[in-house]
């Protein structure tokens, strides 16, 4: 997957037809096809390293904190004590790094599927990766849907940072997913997930609002900027099974 074209990486994807983030590139750092996708990292210009699967730009060191913040500090303030906490993805370590930082969190697990992706972040992203080391973590290489499946009632969060709907995080996306992570919760637990952007992605946004109320007595989206996501918009599903959340 050669997207690197006279010194600029081009995002081109399906996704989101007709246009393409470029970033201007310094040197390739790492390249290799895992068991799941082709993960590259390169030194960019303006936005430090930066990480990208299948060709498409999951975070840079000068932006990263946007996305993380968000997706973690959103859902463990609005729960009244999240001891216990559950990441599915993030192999990069940033959302990892955000729960860390919660004073309740007293056990962190969670599930990536691409131990690549952890490798290559704690050599060439150690600020975001800063975490696999804490003792309250216990990690799991594996399917997040399956690894849902087999835990029930345990955790106040669960927090989904997964790529895009599209390879191994497909069916992150699903209804199906969304029973399993209520199961997962206790009575009065929260969820976010990684929820795709406003500009380019409205019909699965609306089309999974629509299944979440349907489980949830409180669904909603939230969003940040950040310029090196497509459209420089991203968003995030929230759902809550306490109703006075
Ligand atoms: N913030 C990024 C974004 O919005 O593009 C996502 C960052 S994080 C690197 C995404 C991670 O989800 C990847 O490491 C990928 O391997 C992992 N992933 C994808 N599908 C998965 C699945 N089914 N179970 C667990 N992890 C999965």
């Amino acid at each position: 997957m050669n997207k690197i074209k006279d010194g600029w990486f081009g995002e081109s994807n399906q996704l989101w037809p007709g246009q393409a983030m470029s970033l201007q590139v310094e040197n390739v750092l790492f390249h290799e096809k895992s068991k799941y996708q082709d993960v590259l990292v390169f030194k960019s210009k303006t936005y430090g390293n930066v990480l990208v699967l299948d060709g498409v730009i999951q975070c840079t060191e000068r932006d990263e904190f946007s996305y993380q913040e968000m997706l973690a500090h959103i859902p463990l303030n609005s729960h009244p004590r999240p001891r216990k906490v559950l990441i599915i993805g993030g192999g990069d370590g940033g959302i990892l790094r955000e729960v860390i930082k919660h004073p309740d969190v007293e056990r962190v697990d969670q599930c990536e599927i691409d131990d690549k992706v952890i490798e290559v972040s704690k050599q060439y992203l150690p600020k975001m990766a800063e975490s696999f080391s804490s003792p309250k973590l216990h990690l799991h290489v594996g399917d997040g849907f399956e690894y849902m499946k087999a835990h029930q009632g345990q955790y106040d969060v669960i927090i989904t940072d997964s790529s895009d709907p599209v390879g191994p995080a497909s069916s992150l996306f699903q209804k199906s997913y969304y029973e399993l992570m209520k199961s997962a919760l206790k009575p009065d637990g929260i969820l976010a997930c990684q929820g795709e952007c406003l500009w380019l992605h409205l019909e699965l946004i609306k089309g999974m609002l629509e299944f979440c109320r349907s489980l949830f007595p409180v669904s909603d989206y939230a969003y940040t900027t950040i310029p090196t996501y497509p459209s420089g918009q991203i968003g995030f599903i929230l759902c809550s099974k306490n109703p006075i959340t």
